[in-house]
Protein backbone atom coordinates (compact mmCIF):
# COMPACT_ATOMS: atom_id res chain seq x y z
CA UNK A 1 0.00 0.00 0.00
CA UNK A 2 1.41 3.44 -1.18
CA UNK A 3 0.66 6.84 0.12
CA UNK A 4 -2.22 9.54 -1.33
CA UNK A 5 -2.69 10.10 -4.77
CA UNK A 6 -0.66 7.08 -6.41
CA UNK A 7 -2.61 4.87 -4.56
CA UNK A 8 -5.89 6.41 -5.68
CA UNK A 9 -4.72 5.94 -9.14
CA UNK A 10 -3.56 2.09 -8.51
CA UNK A 11 -7.10 1.73 -6.66
CA UNK A 12 -9.10 3.50 -10.36
CA UNK A 13 -6.78 1.53 -12.87
CA UNK A 14 -7.15 -1.96 -11.00
CA UNK A 15 -10.98 -1.29 -11.52
CA UNK A 16 -10.45 -1.38 -15.02
CA UNK A 17 -11.07 -4.42 -16.65
CA UNK A 18 -7.75 -6.85 -17.63
CA UNK A 19 -6.08 -5.06 -15.65
CA UNK A 20 -5.53 -5.92 -11.38
CA UNK A 21 -3.63 -4.75 -9.21
CA UNK A 22 -0.05 -5.66 -10.20
CA UNK A 23 -0.80 -4.11 -13.94
CA UNK A 24 -2.24 -1.04 -12.27
CA UNK A 25 0.61 -0.55 -10.33
CA UNK A 26 3.16 -0.98 -13.45
CA UNK A 27 0.80 1.95 -15.25
CA UNK A 28 1.03 4.36 -12.13
CA UNK A 29 4.43 4.08 -12.05
CA UNK A 30 5.30 4.31 -15.61
CA UNK A 31 3.20 7.64 -15.29
CA UNK A 32 4.92 8.83 -12.41
CA UNK A 33 8.11 8.37 -14.29
CA UNK A 34 7.39 9.67 -17.45
CA UNK A 35 7.05 13.02 -18.62
CA UNK A 36 4.47 15.65 -17.65
CA UNK A 37 3.47 15.67 -21.25
CA UNK A 38 2.28 12.09 -21.39
CA UNK A 39 0.16 12.42 -18.44
CA UNK A 40 -1.24 15.64 -20.11
CA UNK A 41 -2.06 13.54 -23.14
CA UNK A 42 -3.71 10.58 -21.53
CA UNK A 43 -6.11 12.91 -19.35
CA UNK A 44 -6.82 14.96 -22.74
CA UNK A 45 -8.08 11.64 -24.66
CA UNK A 46 -10.32 10.27 -21.48
CA UNK A 47 -11.84 13.61 -21.28
CA UNK A 48 -12.81 13.40 -25.06
CA UNK A 49 -13.86 10.22 -24.96
CA UNK A 50 -16.32 11.10 -21.94
CA UNK A 51 -17.13 14.11 -24.21
CA UNK A 52 -17.00 13.45 -27.83
CA UNK A 53 -17.79 9.96 -28.81
CA UNK A 54 -21.33 9.18 -29.88
CA UNK A 55 -23.05 6.71 -30.64
CA UNK A 56 -24.65 5.89 -34.75
CA UNK A 57 -28.02 6.92 -35.71
CA UNK A 58 -28.29 3.97 -37.79
CA UNK A 59 -26.36 1.18 -36.34
CA UNK A 60 -25.43 1.66 -32.89
CA UNK A 61 -21.54 1.83 -33.37
CA UNK A 62 -19.43 4.48 -31.94
CA UNK A 63 -19.29 7.41 -34.52
CA UNK A 64 -17.69 10.91 -34.60
CA UNK A 65 -20.64 12.09 -36.49
CA UNK A 66 -24.53 11.45 -36.62
CA UNK A 67 -23.69 8.70 -38.95
CA UNK A 68 -21.00 6.01 -38.31
CA UNK A 69 -17.90 6.15 -40.69
CA UNK A 70 -20.02 2.93 -42.41
CA UNK A 71 -23.58 3.78 -42.72
CA UNK A 72 -22.51 7.27 -44.06
CA UNK A 73 -20.67 4.92 -46.89
CA UNK A 74 -22.67 5.10 -50.15
CA UNK A 75 -21.17 1.99 -51.45
CA UNK A 76 -21.70 -0.14 -48.45
CA UNK A 77 -24.15 -2.61 -49.31
CA UNK A 78 -27.58 -1.95 -47.46
CA UNK A 79 -29.16 -4.56 -48.00
CA UNK A 80 -27.26 -6.70 -45.86
CA UNK A 81 -26.75 -6.10 -42.23
CA UNK A 82 -24.55 -8.35 -39.59
CA UNK A 83 -26.08 -8.15 -36.42
CA UNK A 84 -23.26 -7.77 -33.56
CA UNK A 85 -23.21 -7.79 -30.10
CA UNK A 86 -20.30 -4.91 -29.76
CA UNK A 87 -18.72 -2.16 -31.80
CA UNK A 88 -15.62 -4.03 -31.04
CA UNK A 89 -17.24 -6.72 -33.19
CA UNK A 90 -17.63 -4.52 -36.47
CA UNK A 91 -13.46 -4.16 -36.24
CA UNK A 92 -12.95 -7.70 -35.83
CA UNK A 93 -15.80 -8.86 -38.48
CA UNK A 94 -14.15 -5.58 -40.84
CA UNK A 95 -10.62 -6.71 -40.46
CA UNK A 96 -11.86 -9.77 -42.10
CA UNK A 97 -12.49 -8.01 -45.31
CA UNK A 98 -14.84 -10.84 -46.32
CA UNK A 99 -18.47 -8.16 -45.83
CA UNK A 100 -19.65 -5.00 -47.36
CA UNK A 101 -22.87 -5.04 -45.93
CA UNK A 102 -23.84 -2.51 -42.83
CA UNK A 103 -24.09 -3.36 -38.93
CA UNK A 104 -26.12 -3.02 -36.19
CA UNK A 105 -24.88 -2.60 -32.64
CA UNK A 106 -27.29 -4.73 -30.09
CA UNK A 107 -25.46 -3.67 -26.88
CA UNK A 108 -24.67 -6.82 -25.90
CA UNK A 109 -26.76 -10.22 -25.78
CA UNK A 110 -29.40 -11.63 -24.29
CA UNK A 111 -28.78 -12.56 -20.39
CA UNK A 112 -31.91 -13.26 -18.17
CA UNK A 113 -29.65 -13.24 -14.80
CA UNK A 114 -27.93 -10.46 -15.71
CA UNK A 115 -31.29 -8.77 -16.23
CA UNK A 116 -30.87 -8.83 -19.49
CA UNK A 117 -33.86 -9.29 -21.53
CA UNK A 118 -34.93 -7.79 -24.90
CA UNK A 119 -35.64 -4.67 -23.81
CA UNK A 120 -32.20 -4.29 -23.05
CA UNK A 121 -30.90 -4.78 -26.47
CA UNK A 122 -31.32 -2.40 -29.34
CA UNK A 123 -33.81 -4.93 -31.13
CA UNK A 124 -36.22 -2.54 -31.28
CA UNK A 125 -34.12 -0.28 -33.64
CA UNK A 126 -33.61 -3.23 -35.40
CA UNK A 127 -37.09 -4.08 -36.91
CA UNK A 128 -37.78 -0.34 -37.19
CA UNK A 129 -33.95 -0.51 -40.17
CA UNK A 130 -36.13 -3.70 -41.35
CA UNK A 131 -39.35 -1.74 -41.93
CA UNK A 132 -37.75 1.32 -42.97
CA UNK A 133 -34.23 2.49 -43.64
CA UNK A 134 -33.18 6.22 -43.72
CA UNK A 135 -31.63 5.85 -47.17
CA UNK A 136 -35.14 3.97 -48.35
CA UNK A 137 -32.95 0.67 -49.16
CA UNK A 138 -34.53 -2.92 -47.94
CA UNK A 139 -33.04 -5.37 -46.39
CA UNK A 140 -32.59 -8.80 -47.39
CA UNK A 141 -30.15 -10.51 -45.78
CA UNK A 142 -29.94 -10.86 -41.91
CA UNK A 143 -26.16 -12.29 -40.80
CA UNK A 144 -26.52 -12.81 -37.18
CA UNK A 145 -23.31 -12.69 -35.77
CA UNK A 146 -23.88 -12.74 -31.90
CA UNK A 147 -20.47 -14.29 -30.09
CA UNK A 148 -20.35 -18.26 -30.18
CA UNK A 149 -21.64 -18.37 -26.46
CA UNK A 150 -24.39 -19.55 -24.62
CA UNK A 151 -25.65 -15.95 -24.16
CA UNK A 152 -25.14 -14.89 -28.00
CA UNK A 153 -26.48 -18.45 -29.16
CA UNK A 154 -29.84 -17.46 -26.97
CA UNK A 155 -29.90 -14.11 -28.18
CA UNK A 156 -29.62 -15.59 -32.22
CA UNK A 157 -32.59 -18.12 -31.40
CA UNK A 158 -34.29 -15.21 -29.65
CA UNK A 159 -33.52 -12.84 -33.07
CA UNK A 160 -34.54 -15.85 -35.37
CA UNK A 161 -38.02 -16.45 -33.93
CA UNK A 162 -38.69 -12.39 -34.13
CA UNK A 163 -37.49 -12.34 -37.64
CA UNK A 164 -38.58 -15.53 -39.40
CA UNK A 165 -41.76 -14.28 -40.63
CA UNK A 166 -40.38 -10.85 -42.70
CA UNK A 167 -41.31 -11.58 -45.65
CA UNK A 168 -38.33 -11.66 -48.49
CA UNK A 169 -35.50 -11.77 -45.52
CA UNK A 170 -33.04 -14.42 -45.25
CA UNK A 171 -31.60 -14.85 -42.00
CA UNK A 172 -28.13 -16.43 -41.58
CA UNK A 173 -25.77 -17.22 -38.91
CA UNK A 174 -22.19 -17.50 -39.01
CA UNK A 175 -20.55 -20.55 -39.72
CA UNK A 176 -19.35 -23.18 -36.95
CA UNK A 177 -15.66 -23.27 -36.66
CA UNK A 178 -15.65 -20.28 -34.21
CA UNK A 179 -14.39 -21.51 -30.89
CA UNK A 180 -17.23 -22.22 -29.03
CA UNK A 181 -17.65 -20.44 -25.52
CA UNK A 182 -15.57 -17.22 -26.93
CA UNK A 183 -15.89 -14.00 -27.74
CA UNK A 184 -15.91 -12.48 -31.87
CA UNK A 185 -13.18 -10.50 -31.53
CA UNK A 186 -10.59 -12.94 -30.03
CA UNK A 187 -11.44 -15.14 -33.48
CA UNK A 188 -8.45 -14.76 -36.01
CA UNK A 189 -9.11 -13.04 -39.55
CA UNK A 190 -8.87 -15.89 -41.08
CA UNK A 191 -11.17 -18.33 -39.29
CA UNK A 192 -13.62 -15.83 -38.47
CA UNK A 193 -13.48 -15.13 -42.58
CA UNK A 194 -14.34 -18.42 -43.08
CA UNK A 195 -17.51 -18.43 -40.62
CA UNK A 196 -19.12 -15.11 -42.67
CA UNK A 197 -18.14 -16.85 -46.85
CA UNK A 198 -19.50 -19.99 -44.99
CA UNK A 199 -22.28 -18.16 -43.40
CA UNK A 200 -25.67 -20.96 -43.11
CA UNK A 201 -29.08 -20.00 -43.86
CA UNK A 202 -31.81 -20.34 -40.45
CA UNK A 203 -34.56 -19.26 -42.89
ZN1 LIG B 1 -23.62 3.18 -38.32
Amino acid sequence: MYEGPIQDLIDQLAKLPGLGPKGAQRIAFHLLAGENAEIDRLTAALGKVRDDVTFCAECGNIAADRLCRICADARRDATKICVVEEPKDIYAIERTREFDGRYHVLGGALDPLSGVGPDQLRIRELLKRLAEQSDGSVVSEIIVATDPNTEGEATATYLLRMLKDFPGLSVTRLASGLPMGGDLEFADELTLGRALSGRRVLV
